[in-house]
């Protein structure tokens, strides 16, 4: 045996500075945390030696014993991290992350070239949810499914679950999607699942975003009224970057779903499953059904709210107006600003954020907005205080921005970015610093 440091100094130097990174920055992107040592440690074990193609005592290869232990410990654990009753859900545990384990549950749950909906991505929808453009069927979601987007109002920016329901009446889907990576508000699930009913869909929610505070029971369930429930497990949730599919088996309309989900993960979509995120993932589990992970839900909403309360009161614009989950939009159009300017003038003050579509926004690619999340910097034990003080770097940051460009007009702005993020810029920046 020989460290890392010493086989390969080159990739241990750069984990080294992303290790310098993430602990001297402010990471506020929505979709990231901070995993437990004990998570990584699983992640990094010696089970990523193991081939076990199959589910637990019906494997393809020999020496499993000790595999179909843990994937059996891994599926209890979240069913429980869930609170669900094993007479009524199960759970696969192999996707490798949440897109693989969105499209093998649109593979379980319809045919190719079955029609969906899901919300569009301009409006926090995600990728596998069905997105196309006016160009290019772009996603898989799109490219085997007919899909068919529903939207927020542009009043208020809520689901517009009406209108949802009047499209659905039309396009006749065979699945409803619900779910988002930017959408600050919860989710009325019985009124999906009306809809989903009268038009004889199947009801699926991808929490991936939410579910650590789904686990927490701090936000609706949508295990009362979905058939499949998806995830990834890396966000709220705090565990390593993979996926689950949770599948209802206790009705008529889901009776055979167990089967098909199992079937849609391996052979249709996966190979062999990675056992040492399978046991990252067990281990996430087990630290989310502690009461003190109940506290970290709590923390992490209360720090949104505070987040968009102090930017309100900074007389910023948010989309929504504020939170009711780990995340908060930022319309910058107001200020003549847009999101990819502010994102790299953040990452130069180490701050770490993401560029995101608002309401209206007319290119995906220059979006008008940011994207910001509470769930890293909660796991860093920050509390209100802390992001008052947070919520006055990212004021000062838009207002250094606005000065440079009224003082030397856009360009100045683009040039004080474009100087900064080349090596030359960012050496005379870490001098400066
Ligand atoms: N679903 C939602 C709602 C997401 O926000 C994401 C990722 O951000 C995914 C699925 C995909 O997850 P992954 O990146 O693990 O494939």
């Amino acid at each position: 045996y020989e460290p890392l440091a010493q086989i390969d100094p080159e990739v241990q130097n750069i984990i080294d500075k992303e290790i310098w990174r993430q602990f001297t920055g402010l990471e506020l992107i929505a979709s990231e945390n901070l995993t437990s040592l004990a998570t990584m440690e699983a992640n990094g074990s010696i089970l990523t030696n193991k081939y076990s193609e199959g589910l637990p005592s019906a494997r393809y290869y020999g020496g499993n014993e000790y595999i179909d232990e843990l994937e059996n410990l891994c599926r209890k654990r979240a069913l429980e991290a869930f609170h669900l009753d094993p007479a009524k859900w199960g759970v696969n545990v192999q996707p490798y992350s949440g897109s693989t384990a969105n499209f093998a549950a649109l593979t379980a749950l319809i045919q190719p070239q079955d029609r969906l909906m899901g919300l569009g991505l301009p409006d926090g929808g995600h990728l596998t949810h069905g997105y196309y453009t006016a160009k290019k069927k772009m996603t898989a979601s799109s490219i085997y499914f007919q899909s068919f987007p529903y939207s927020i109002t542009p009043d208020t920016n809520l689901i517009d679950y009406a209108s949802l329901a009047q499209q659905a009446k039309i396009f006749k889907p065979r699945l409803i999607i619900c779910g988002a990576s930017a959408y600050p508000r919860d989710w009325d699930y019985a009124e999906l699942k009306k809809t989903a009913e009268k038009e004889g869909a199947y009801l699926m929610a991808d929490i991936a975003h939410t579910s650590g505070l789904i686990a927490a029971q701090e936000l609706n369930n949508p295990f009362e009224y979905c058939d499949v429930v998806t995830t990834t497990t890396h966000k709220t949730l705090r565990g390593p970057r993979a996926g689950l599919i949770f599948f209802r088996k206790d009705s008529e309309h889901t009776k055979d779903l167990e089967k098909r989900v199992n079937d849609a993960v391996f052979p249709a979509c996966q190979g062999g499953p990675h056992n040492n995120t399978i046991a990252a993932i067990a281990t996430a589990l087990k630290q989310a059904a502690d009461p003190s992970f109940k506290e970290y839900a709590k923390q992490v909403i209360a720090n949104a709210k505070t987040l968009a309360d102090e930017l309100v009161a900074h007389g910023y614009k948010l989309q929504t107006g504020g939170t009711d989950n780990h995340l908060v939009l930022w319309d910058l159009r107001p200020l003549g600003l847009t999101g990819s300017k502010i994102e790299k003038v953040c990452d130069l003050m180490g701050i770490t954020i993401n560029k995101n579509a608002v309401s209206g926004d007319a290119s995906a690619q220059t979006p008008g907005g940011i994207r910001l999340g509470t769930s890293a910097i909660t796991s860093r034990d920050m509390k209100q205080e802390d992001i008052k003080v947070v919520a006055s770097f990212l004021h000062r940051t838009v207002q250094l921005s606005l000065l440079l460009q009224k003082e030397a007009g856009t360009k100045m702005l683009k040039d004080f970015v474009r100087v900064a993020t080349t090596d030359v810029g960012k050496e005379g920046y870490a001098k400066v610093k």
